[in-house]
């Protein structure tokens, strides 16, 4: 009792520590806007509307079809099956002011732009309709090297942000332990060839067996920053689909060619 106590006490010390050192940091370096500089918030309102949605979507597989709701086309869906039902994207990575701020989310570790991020995703699935509400939100894992150098997962904050305001008044559950990914892999972004990023990311994600409960016959919404060829979302979904969920659908903030 008494060392749960003192546990309690110094958590609460810590905590009004952090509190202080945050304020004193805010006095010192300020909030800004990483587009015009304005001070209170690290994407302004005014910029937040300036960030590009696209107003359309292409088909996962062929990446050529126009659709207005990120499905996969008929005439793919009678030739391949695709271990994802369909993807969102917002926009492309070209868009200066949206790389911008997924760098400043990943690398100058701003995690604080998950939210208006997160809130850009809601905005545009919200948009496209038609895509049943999820059960279960994944984000794609990072491998636990990576994880431990970041400190965070982006597609974690970003998942938690949409599972919170995607159903006003419902939260919908985030599943961090249902797959792992096992092997560290050389960053998508780096390799060119379409060939050698679907090798690098080959088999590279590990489902949790006994997860089957959580998943099976749901709606699975997965959730990533960034989307090259589409290799690693797949490949995360192809192993989620030995689980037998109901559908998965995929989300990622910019498509970069
Ligand atoms: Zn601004
Ligand atoms: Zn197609």
């Amino acid at each position: 009792m008494e060392k749960l106590l003192r546990v309690s006490l110094v958590k609460k010390l810590s905590n009004k520590l952090n509190g202080i050192s945050a304020c004193f940091s805010d006095i010192i370096f300020p909030i800004k806007c990483i587009n015009c500089g304005k001070e209170g918030e690290f994407i302004c309102k005014k910029c937040f509307s300036l960030l590009p949605k696209n107003s359309f979507q292409v088909c996962p597989v062929c990446e050529k079809t126009i659709l207005s709701n990120g499905d996969v086309c008929n005439h793919c869906r009678q030739r391949v099956s695709s271990p994802i039902n369909r993807l969102f994207v917002v926009s492309d990575y070209k868009d200066p002011l949206l790389s911008k701020s997924i760098h400043y989310l990943k690398y100058n570790f701003v995690a604080d732009l998950a939210k208006p991020l997160g809130t850009l995703m809601i905005q545009t699935m919200l948009r496209l309709g038609s895509s049943p509400t999820p059960d279960v939100i994944i984000p794609i894992p990072l491998h636990n090297r990576r994880l431990r150098w970041r400190g965070f997962n982006q597609s974690a904050l970003l998942a938690n942000v949409i599972a919170k305001d995607l159903l006003p008044g419902m939260e919908i559950e985030v599943l961090e332990d249902v797959i792992a990914r096992k092997s560290s892999t050389k960053p998508q972004m780096k390799i060119k060839d379409y060939g050698a990023r679907q090798k690098n990311i080959q088999g590279c994600f590990q489902i949790d067996p006994t997860a089957n409960k959580k998943v099976t016959a749901k709606r699975i919404l997965l959730v990533d920053d960034i989307c090259t060829t589409g290799s690693t979302i797949n490949e995360c979904a192809k192993e989620l689909r030995k689980l037998n969920p109901k559908s998965i659908s995929a989300v990622v903030l910019a498509r970069q060619s």
